[in-house]
């Protein structure tokens, strides 16, 4: 522990987010990062517990907190106060091998747990993650490691989302062959193509991509499994192969009609203004424009934030489940996950441009009104949640005009196109079936990621690639020392 009294001296201290006024004019990251003197105070006031809950990824009530990928936490929090930037890097790299995605993106499992949170606030772990990454990074001490030694293995993973890479990278460093197939011009999955600039600038992404290139991993661009090239070729040309494709398939809302002008995914639009920024194509502008997403989750915030920049100032965000409270319930006790109200950076800013909040909670869509193939308005209405689903709150009905519906109401696991293409058998969950408590799902065929355990976070996506690599590994060779 660097200072035995830390937690009592010093008051948890977050990254700043720019200020409103300013972010909402680009699409540039929202965070501010704080100085070394902030930063030792803030990794000061971890208290090295003897029981680390904050590292445990322990299930409670069917939630996890703590930290899935067990990041040695404590040990890290006492070299950034020993000023000891190489010795945290190398305590972080032991458990996470892109921190520079998940001290931007996670939601910070590990400070649920914390337990400086129990009466007071956490440590600031998520930060404290990002600024040993980052400085690394500025100190020069991030360099390519090349495998020494490689074995005669080759093995393909179809999908270059956090799972696809974390696996690619283990396995590469374990001296395999590894080729990455993926879909898209550029690699990271929906770190790429679904979590905005906001929160994740894309160069971070292309920074880690460049240094897997020069570590010896082979990446195939543009070339989408099923269309470009068999999966029947791959089997047939690799010792083990991997889908990490991710659970992209939108659950679908009443009446959703591609066709229809005004109606669209929320993925689809996010990703289609990152494509656009990514090559300085045009934006839309939605000055004047009504906005309805349906969904009160990070992707419906995410929508919130950037249809905001794109000048819209009039959104109402649908939510079916009622309002959250704003601190623990008492049958919600530390260390559970805290069943609490977020409010997100996309839903400050809403607020801020309209001068009130866009959401609504316990209603949803009933239908919609079209006019020559272009979206007018939708019907909602009031929804009590119960056993059975939800109810409707009859005379709970109302009318809002619409000019864009964003429908950000979740997924229903693995795309339609690849399952087919590879024909193996699917959970109820429409997710890859794998052997019990493993990540194998037949023959030489393994499965991480969302395409597993179905949508859920970066961290999850690449704690499912580390552990499918040791498996992998362990099939190739007849045993492993991965650890
Ligand atoms: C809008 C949005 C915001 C989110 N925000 C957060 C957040 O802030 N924090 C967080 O922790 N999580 C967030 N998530 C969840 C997180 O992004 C996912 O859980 C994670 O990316 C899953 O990783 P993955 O590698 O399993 O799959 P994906 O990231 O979905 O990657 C799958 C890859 O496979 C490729 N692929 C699919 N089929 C083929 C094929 N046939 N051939 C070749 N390639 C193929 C796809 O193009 C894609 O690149 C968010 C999700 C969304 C949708
Ligand atoms: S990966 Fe997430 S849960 Fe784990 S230490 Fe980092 S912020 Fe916390």
């Amino acid at each position: 522990m660097g200072k035995p009294t830390g937690f009592l001296e010093f008051t948890r201290s977050e990254n700043k987010h720019r200020s409103i006024d300013e972010r909402i004019k680009d699409f540039n990251e929202l965070y501010m990062s704080q100085n070394e003197s902030v930063r030792k105070e803030q990794a000061a006031r971890c208290m090295n517990c003897g029981v680390p809950f904050c590292q445990s990824a322990i299930e409670l009530k069917g939630m996890v907190t703590g930290c899935p990928l067990h990041n040695l936490i404590p040990e890290w929090n006492d070299e950034i106060y020993q000023d000891n930037i190489a010795h945290a890097l190398n305590r972080l790299r032991k458990t996470n091998p892109f921190p520079e995605f998940t001290g931007r993106v996670c939601p910070a499992l590990c400070e649920k747990a914390c337990i400086n949170g129990i009466d007071g606030d956490p440590v600031c772990v998520h930060d404290n993650e990002k600024y040993i990454i980052e400085s690394a990074f500025e100190q020069g001490l991030i360099t390519p490691r090349i495998p020494v030694v490689r074995s005669n293995k080759r093995v393909a993973i179809i999908g270059a989302g956090p799972s696809g890479l974390a696996l690619a990278d283990a396995l590469n460093q374990r001296g395999h062959s590894v080729c990455v197939f993926e879909r898209e011009e550029d690699a990271g999955g929906l770190l790429m193509y679904g979590i905005p600039n906001m929160k994740l600038d894309k160069k971070i992404i292309k920074r880690r991509i460049k240094l897997m290139k020069k570590e010896g991993v082979q990446f195939h661009m543009n070339t989408n499994i099923g269309e470009d090239l068999s999966f029947e070729e791959l089997k047939q040309n690799f010792d083990a192969i991997a889908l990490c494709v991710g659970a992209k398939k939108p659950r679908s809302i009443v009446d959703f009609d591609k066709t229809i002008d005004g109606m669209e995914y929320a993925v689809d639009f996010l990703s289609e203004i990152t494509k656009r920024l990514m090559i300085d194509l045009p934006l839309p502008d939605f000055s004047g424009k009504k906005i309805v997403i349906v969904g009160g989750g990070d992707t419906g915030n995410d929508c919130c934030a950037t249809v905001v920049r794109l000048g819209c100032t009039d959104v109402v965000e649908l939510e079916m489940l009622p309002e959250p409270p704003i601190s623990r319930l008492e049958n919600n006790p530390w260390p559970e996950w805290p069943k609490v109200k977020k409010t997100d950076y996309g839903q400050e800013e809403v607020h801020f441009v309209q001068e009130h909040d866009p959401r609504v909670y316990k209603t949803t869509i009933e239908s919609i009104d079209v006019e020559e193939d272009v979206i007018k308005a939708v019907h909602t209405c009031q929804v009590n949640m119960t056993e059975n689903g939800p109810q409707k709150i009859e005379g709970s009905e109302q009318i809002l005009t619409c000019d864009l519906l964003l429908v950000a109401a979740g997924f229903v696991g693995v795309e339609d196109t690849i399952r087919e293409e590879t024909n193996l058998e699917m959970t109820r969950r429409n997710t890859f079936r794998t052997l019990p408590m493993k990540y194998r799902c037949a023959d030489q065929i393994f499965a991480a990621g969302d395409a597993r355990r179905g949508q859920s976070l970066v961290v999850w996506a690449i704690h499912e690639g580390l552990e499918c690599a040791k498996e992998i590994d362990e099939f190739l060779m007849g045993y492993s020392n991965m650890d």
